[in-house]
Protein backbone atom coordinates (compact mmCIF):
# COMPACT_ATOMS: atom_id res chain seq x y z
CA UNK A 1 0.00 0.00 0.00
CA UNK A 2 1.16 3.24 -0.95
CA UNK A 3 1.48 6.33 1.26
CA UNK A 4 -1.44 8.83 1.17
CA UNK A 5 -0.25 12.32 0.16
CA UNK A 6 -1.27 15.24 2.32
CA UNK A 7 -4.17 16.33 -0.18
CA UNK A 8 -5.83 12.38 0.88
CA UNK A 9 -5.49 13.23 5.05
CA UNK A 10 -6.34 16.07 4.69
CA UNK A 11 -9.78 15.55 2.69
CA UNK A 12 -10.63 12.68 4.65
CA UNK A 13 -10.52 14.54 7.72
CA UNK A 14 -12.89 17.23 5.86
CA UNK A 15 -15.56 14.52 5.66
CA UNK A 16 -15.07 12.53 9.02
CA UNK A 17 -15.47 16.97 10.17
CA UNK A 18 -18.82 17.19 7.74
CA UNK A 19 -20.09 14.39 9.52
CA UNK A 20 -20.50 16.62 12.85
CA UNK A 21 -22.49 19.12 10.95
CA UNK A 22 -26.01 19.45 12.84
CA UNK A 23 -27.29 21.20 9.23
CA UNK A 24 -30.17 19.51 7.88
CA UNK A 25 -29.60 20.53 4.02
CA UNK A 26 -25.97 19.32 3.82
CA UNK A 27 -22.97 18.69 5.52
CA UNK A 28 -19.51 20.42 5.23
CA UNK A 29 -16.54 20.16 6.38
CA UNK A 30 -13.33 22.10 6.11
CA UNK A 31 -9.63 22.02 6.81
CA UNK A 32 -7.33 24.78 6.72
CA UNK A 33 -3.25 24.26 6.17
CA UNK A 34 -0.50 25.62 6.17
CA UNK A 35 3.02 24.36 4.42
CA UNK A 36 1.29 20.80 5.44
CA UNK A 37 0.56 21.70 8.77
CA UNK A 38 -3.78 22.02 9.61
CA UNK A 39 -3.93 25.67 11.28
CA UNK A 40 -8.17 25.27 11.63
CA UNK A 41 -10.93 23.23 10.70
CA UNK A 42 -15.22 23.47 10.53
CA UNK A 43 -17.95 22.33 9.31
CA UNK A 44 -21.07 24.45 8.81
CA UNK A 45 -23.63 24.65 11.38
CA UNK A 46 -25.11 27.80 12.90
CA UNK A 47 -22.85 29.42 15.46
CA UNK A 48 -21.79 27.83 18.95
CA UNK A 49 -24.17 28.26 21.10
CA UNK A 50 -27.50 29.51 18.91
CA UNK A 51 -29.03 26.71 16.96
CA UNK A 52 -28.69 22.96 16.40
CA UNK A 53 -31.13 22.73 13.28
CA UNK A 54 -31.46 18.87 13.60
CA UNK A 55 -32.76 19.50 17.31
CA UNK A 56 -34.99 22.33 16.41
CA UNK A 57 -36.41 21.69 12.87
CA UNK A 58 -37.08 17.70 12.64
CA UNK A 59 -38.10 16.70 9.69
CA UNK A 60 -39.05 20.02 8.37
CA UNK A 61 -35.67 21.66 8.30
CA UNK A 62 -33.83 25.11 9.06
CA UNK A 63 -34.95 28.17 7.63
CA UNK A 64 -33.73 28.66 4.17
CA UNK A 65 -32.09 31.45 2.17
CA UNK A 66 -33.26 32.72 -0.92
CA UNK A 67 -30.82 29.77 -2.60
CA UNK A 68 -32.12 26.97 -0.65
CA UNK A 69 -29.27 26.62 2.35
CA UNK A 70 -29.68 26.82 5.76
CA UNK A 71 -30.13 30.38 6.85
CA UNK A 72 -28.77 29.86 10.26
CA UNK A 73 -25.69 28.47 9.34
CA UNK A 74 -21.73 29.45 8.80
CA UNK A 75 -20.21 27.70 5.97
CA UNK A 76 -17.54 24.89 6.71
CA UNK A 77 -14.98 27.78 5.11
CA UNK A 78 -16.20 30.24 7.17
CA UNK A 79 -16.19 28.85 10.47
CA UNK A 80 -12.44 27.41 9.76
CA UNK A 81 -11.36 30.69 8.78
CA UNK A 82 -12.65 32.83 11.63
CA UNK A 83 -11.19 30.62 14.36
CA UNK A 84 -8.16 31.13 12.40
CA UNK A 85 -8.45 34.71 12.63
CA UNK A 86 -9.51 34.91 15.80
CA UNK A 87 -6.48 32.51 17.30
CA UNK A 88 -3.99 35.48 14.88
CA UNK A 89 -3.08 32.23 12.45
CA UNK A 90 -1.36 33.24 9.87
CA UNK A 91 -3.27 32.64 6.88
CA UNK A 92 -2.30 34.27 4.44
CA UNK A 93 -0.88 31.26 1.61
CA UNK A 94 -2.97 28.69 3.39
CA UNK A 95 -4.69 25.98 1.61
CA UNK A 96 -8.02 25.09 2.66
CA UNK A 97 -9.66 21.66 1.83
CA UNK A 98 -13.44 21.76 1.70
CA UNK A 99 -15.75 18.83 0.88
CA UNK A 100 -17.76 21.17 -1.20
CA UNK A 101 -16.76 23.57 -3.69
CA UNK A 102 -17.27 27.29 -1.99
CA UNK A 103 -20.05 29.30 -2.89
CA UNK A 104 -20.14 32.55 -3.79
CA UNK A 105 -19.48 34.19 -0.67
CA UNK A 106 -17.17 31.95 0.61
CA UNK A 107 -15.21 32.41 -2.31
CA UNK A 108 -15.19 35.92 -1.54
CA UNK A 109 -13.53 35.71 1.84
CA UNK A 110 -11.42 33.08 0.81
CA UNK A 111 -10.11 35.53 -2.23
CA UNK A 112 -9.85 38.69 0.63
CA UNK A 113 -8.42 36.36 3.16
CA UNK A 114 -5.69 35.79 0.27
CA UNK A 115 -6.15 31.81 0.94
CA UNK A 116 -3.30 30.50 -2.04
CA UNK A 117 -5.51 27.15 -2.91
CA UNK A 118 -8.90 25.10 -2.91
CA UNK A 119 -9.28 21.77 -3.45
CA UNK A 120 -13.00 20.43 -3.12
CA UNK A 121 -14.39 17.47 -3.23
CA UNK A 122 -18.02 17.79 -4.58
CA UNK A 123 -18.97 20.50 -6.78
CA UNK A 124 -21.80 22.74 -5.51
CA UNK A 125 -23.18 23.48 -8.63
CA UNK A 126 -23.07 19.68 -9.37
CA UNK A 127 -25.41 19.54 -6.16
CA UNK A 128 -27.62 22.67 -6.24
CA UNK A 129 -28.11 21.51 -10.09
CA UNK A 130 -27.06 24.90 -11.58
CA UNK A 131 -25.12 25.44 -14.40
CA UNK A 132 -21.86 27.02 -13.22
CA UNK A 133 -19.68 27.14 -9.98
CA UNK A 134 -19.94 30.60 -9.33
CA UNK A 135 -17.58 30.53 -6.47
CA UNK A 136 -14.62 28.24 -7.87
CA UNK A 137 -14.91 30.89 -11.31
CA UNK A 138 -14.67 33.62 -8.98
CA UNK A 139 -11.81 32.49 -7.39
CA UNK A 140 -9.93 31.38 -10.35
CA UNK A 141 -10.71 34.62 -12.24
CA UNK A 142 -8.67 36.94 -9.52
CA UNK A 143 -6.10 34.30 -9.07
CA UNK A 144 -6.56 31.89 -6.82
CA UNK A 145 -5.66 28.24 -7.32
CA UNK A 146 -8.98 25.79 -7.15
CA UNK A 147 -8.37 21.69 -7.97
CA UNK A 148 -10.73 19.29 -7.60
CA UNK A 149 -9.42 16.42 -5.29
CA UNK A 150 -8.53 13.49 -7.27
CA UNK A 151 -7.45 10.47 -4.83
CA UNK A 152 -3.77 9.19 -4.68
CA UNK A 153 -3.26 5.68 -6.87
CA UNK A 154 -4.96 2.98 -3.71
CA UNK A 155 -6.53 5.71 -1.55
CA UNK A 156 -10.31 5.09 -0.57
CA UNK A 157 -11.54 8.03 0.73
CA UNK A 158 -14.74 6.70 2.38
CA UNK A 159 -16.45 10.16 0.90
CA UNK A 160 -20.32 10.44 1.03
CA UNK A 161 -22.32 13.17 -1.42
CA UNK A 162 -23.42 16.28 0.71
CA UNK A 163 -26.89 15.33 1.10
CA UNK A 164 -29.16 16.06 3.73
CA UNK A 165 -29.35 13.54 6.72
CA UNK A 166 -33.08 13.82 7.21
CA UNK A 167 -35.34 15.63 5.00
CA UNK A 168 -34.95 14.60 0.96
CA UNK A 169 -33.66 17.36 -2.05
CA UNK A 170 -35.09 17.26 -5.07
CA UNK A 171 -32.47 14.73 -7.07
CA UNK A 172 -30.86 16.94 -9.71
CA UNK A 173 -30.83 14.96 -13.16
ZN1 LIG B 1 -29.31 24.31 9.32
ZN1 LIG C 1 -20.11 29.12 1.54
Amino acid sequence: MSRPRFDDIFMELAVNLAKRSHCIKAQVGAVLTRDTRIISIGYNGPPAGTHNCDDEFPGVGCPRDSKGSCSLALHAEENAILYAAKNGSEIEGATIYVTLSPCIACARIIYSMKIAHVIYLHSYAEYKGIGSDEGVDFLRRFGVKVDRYVPSDGFVLHSEPPIPRKAALPTVP
